[in-house]
């Protein structure tokens, strides 16, 4: 049933955005990569999956919800000052933030300038709390339109989709969830996860087989470092 999990080819044109590796990357260094996204973060779970990864020397694209930062003008919540720590402990440790949005909610429908200021407001968040300008964006539930197609080159974001979504939001088996992943990804697949949410400890508990069946399949994670030098398309 892993076809239920891949992303089909035939998206409308106007969609546009990254939804697998390019060739440049998918085989970078002699090795078949792909890309490990993890949604809906920071929280106090997206720090201890970053910790599962860097145990596991593996390196993630965080995409972040600006909400759950500090912003002006409001006071600064106690969970918003650890979500920026948090978040600078993110990008020390090499994974990418990235933005996912000021507030998790459907963009498809609603007007472009409220998308751009969504989007621009997050990433000020973003880089306000670690001092990194984010460089790729998500929209929630991948809701886009085709009205909204300008938005990423204005604010110089990548816009980045995924090709494989195990439904890690469903909570399940681990051992099912890293089974399912470590067969069903193939080189250039852009992984779909999330580090907030009801399956989150799931997820976690999944990483280290699921990275295992991976490397044991000659796919290794891309350094999402890597990202930073391809263009926008
Ligand atoms: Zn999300």
């Amino acid at each position: 049933m892993d076809w239920l999990h891949r992303t089909p080819p035939w998206r409308p044109p106007w969609h546009g955005g990254l939804w697998r590796l390019p060739a440049a990357l998918a085989q970078l260094g002699g090795c078949r990569r792909v890309l490990l996204s993890f949604d809906d973060g920071p929280s106090p779970s997206t720090a201890r999956i970053a910790e599962t990864l860097q145990t596991h020397e593996a390196r993630a694209l965080f995409f972040l919800l600006g909400e759950r930062l500090p912003g002006d003008p409001q006071p600064v919540t106690p969970q918003q000052a650890e979500a920026g720590r948090i978040t600078r402990e993110l990008l020390r440790a090499g994974h990418l933030p990235a933005v996912h949005g000021l507030f998790h909610r459907r963009q498809a429908w609603r007007p472009a300038a409220a998308v751009t200021r969504d989007f621009s407001q997050a990433a000020e968040r973003i880089q306000a709390a670690c001092g990194f300008a984010p460089r790729q964006m998500r929209p929630p539930y991948g809701s886009w339109g085709p009205w909204l197609h300008r938005i990423p080159r204005r604010l110089d974001l990548q816009l980045v989709f995924w090709s494989y979504n195990p439904f890690d939001y469903r909570p399940r088996d681990p051992h099912e969830l890293a089974r399912l992943a470590g067969q069903g990804l193939q080189g250039g697949d852009i992984l779909l996860l999330h580090c907030t949410g009801a399956g989150q400890e799931m997820t976690r508990a999944a990483l280290p087989e699921l990275l295992a069946r991976l490397r044991d399949r000659g796919l290794a994670p891309l350094d999402p470092l890597c990202l930073l030098e391809t263009g926008h398309d």
